[in-house]
C-alpha cells in the first residue's frame, strides 16, 4: 500500500515523500479512506503511531480539492488537544503535510498574548489547532467564528478529560453544527471517554491500533531498582557515560523537575526543564533549544509530557515511575519516534514497587530488570562529582560495617 493509492490531492503525495513517509502505517492505513469519505471515526490510538497525519492527510486533502483560491471562507475544521505544545506540534505537522495547498493551518492556545492571534485568524484560516480553553474565549468574544465546522477532531481525548476540559469542550459544541464529521481519538477507552464519544459520532468506524503492547517494538524498556535518595547519581552516571545522546527525563512534580535540575547543575551537567508553572514563551524556547540539541538534557512533568515529539531522543529515564499507569507507554513513546530505535530506563524504588506492578499489568507484560550488582550500585553513588561529606561518612560507614561482619564470621 502507497500513499498515492489514495485518492488524496499530488501535493500532500510530494510532501510526505519529503517527511520520509514511505508507506501508511497501521492507523493512516485504517483511517484515511473513511475521513476522505467524510465518516465518522472512533480510534484508540496511542501517539507514535501516525495518528496526526492519520488525520492530517485526508483533511488538507479534502479541503484544498473543495477550494478554488487560497482565501478562506471561515473555519472548516476545528482539532481541539490537550496541551499547548501538542497544539504546537499538530500545527506543525498540517503545516508540513500541507504545504503547496491552498489551505490555511493555525495553532491557537492560551499562555500567550491574544492580540497576535486574533489578528491572524481575521485574515482567513481553514483549519483550527486549539486546545479547549482559548477557543471558548475567542468565540465567547465573537473574534473566532466556528459555525461552519464540517469536521471535528478531538485527539487525546482522554487527557482532554483528565485536565478537566470536558466543560469546555461541552460549551463549544452548542455552537458547533450538529451535521459535521467528528474524527475522535484517544489512547485509552473507559466508561467516561465512551460516554463522551458517543455523544459526538454518529455510526461511527471504529479503529483500535495495537492495544496488547502498546509500547513500540523498536522501543527497549527497562527498569533498575535504585533508592529514592540514589536516584540523581544513577541519573548523572547515565547521562556522564552518555555524553552525546538527547535525554528525556519524567519526574512527578513541578518542584521535583527542579531539583533534579539543580542536582544536575551542581555536578556540571546542563538540564531544561518544562512543565505547567513555565510561560509559554519559556515553554517554547525550552523546545527549541533541546530539540537542535543545544542542551541535551530535558526534565519535563506528565503534563507537558505529550506534546514533545522531537524524532531524536535517545533515551528517556523515568527518574519517577508515572502515577498513571497509561503515562509510562506516552512517556518511553517519546523515544523511538518513527522508524528511530530508542531506549528507556526507569528508576524504580522500593515505594513505587506497586506502581511498577499496575504498569505491568497494564502492559500485559513484565518490564526487563536491569540487575545491578551491589558493587556497581556503589560505584555509582562513588563516582559522582557531587561528593559531600556527608556521603563520604556514610560510605565509610557501610564499609567499617562490612568489616565488622566478615570478622564476626
Ligand atoms: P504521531 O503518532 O502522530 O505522534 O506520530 C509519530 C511519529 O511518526 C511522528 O514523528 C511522525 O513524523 C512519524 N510518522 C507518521 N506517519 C509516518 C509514516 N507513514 N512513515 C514514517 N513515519 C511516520
Amino acid at each position: 500500500m502507497k500513499f498515492s493509492d489514495f485518492n488524496i490531492t499530488p501535493e500532500i503525495i510530494g510532501n510526505l515523500k519529503k517527511l520520509g513517509f514511505k508507506k501508511p502505517t497501521d492507523i493512516q492505513f485504517k483511517a484515511i479512506p473513511h475521513i476522505l469519505k467524510k465518516e465518522d471515526v472512533l480510534a484508540v490510538a496511542q501517539t507514535g503511531t501516525g495518528k496526526t497525519a492519520a488525520f492530517a492527510i485526508p483533511v488538507i486533502s479534502e479541503i484544498h480539492r473543495s477550494k478554488r483560491s487560497r482565501r478562506a471562507e471561515g473555519v472548516r475544521c476545528l482539532v481541539m488537544v490537550p496541551t499547548h505544545e501538542l497544539a504546537i506540534q499538530i500545527t506543525e505537522v498540517f503545516k508540513e503535510i500541507g504545504r503547496g495547498t491552498r489551505v490555511k493551518t493555525f495553532g491557537i492556545y492560551g499562555g500567550v498574548k491574544q492580540d497576535p492571534q486574533i489578528t491572524r485568524l481575521q485574515s482567513g484560516i481553514d483549519i483550527i489547532i486549539a486546545t479547549p480553553g482559548r477557543v471558548f474565549d475567542l468565540v465567547n468574544q465573537r473574534y473566532l467564528d466556528i459555525r461552519q465546522i464540517e469536521t471535528l477532531i478531538l485527539d487525546e481525548a482522554d487527557h482532554m478529560l483528565d485536565l478537566g476540559f470536558l466543560k469546555d469542550i461541552q460549551d463549544l459544541l452548542r455552537y458547533i453544527p450538529k451535521k459535521r464529521q467528528t474524527l475522535f481519538f484517544s489512547a485509552t477507552i473507559d466508561e467516561n471517554i465512551k460516554k463522551l464519544a458517543y455523544s459526538l459520532v454518529s455510526n461511527p468506524i471504529r479503529i483500535q491500533i495495537s492495544p496488547k503492547n502498546p509500547v513500540a517494538k523498536n522501543i527497549e524498556h527497562g527498569v533498575i531498582e535504585v533508592k529514592m535518595d540514589d536516584k540523581r547519581f544513577f541519573l548523572e552516571r547515565i547521562i556522564s557515560e552518555n555524553p552525546e545522546k538527547k535525554i528525556l527525563v519524567f519526574v512527578r512534580t513541578k518542584v521535583r523537575a527542579e531539583r533534579v535540575s539543580s542536582a544536575m547543575e551542581r555536578v556540571g551537567i546542563k538540564s531544561l526543564t518544562i512543565h505547567s508553572d513555565k510561560d509559554q514563551d519559556n515553554r517554547n524556547e525550552v523546545m527549541k533549544k533541546f530539540s537542535v540539541g543545544e542542551v541535551k538534557i530535558l526534565i519535563a512533568t506528565d503534563v507537558s509530557a505529550r506534546g514533545i515529539d522531537i524524532p531524536d531522543i535517545d533515551y528517556v529515564i523515568n527518574y519517577d515511575l508515572p502515577e498513571q499507569t497509561e503515562n509510562y507507554v506516552h512517556r518511553v513513546g517519546r523515544t523511538g519516534r518513527g522508524r528511530n530505535k530508542g531506549q528507556a530506563i526507569s528508576f524504580s524504588s522500593p515505594r513505587e514497587q506497586e506502581l511498577l506492578e499496575k504498569i505491568e499489568e497494564y502492559l500485559g507484560q513484565n518490564i526487563q530488570k536491569l540487575s545491578i550488582e551491589k558493587e556497581e550500585y556503589r560505584e555509582t553513588l562513588e563516582l559522582t562529582g557531587e561528593r559531600t561529606d556527608w556521603q563520604k561518612l556514610m560510605l565509610e560507614a557501610e564499609e567499617g560495617k562490612k568489616r565488622k561482619r566478615k570478622k564476626k564470621k
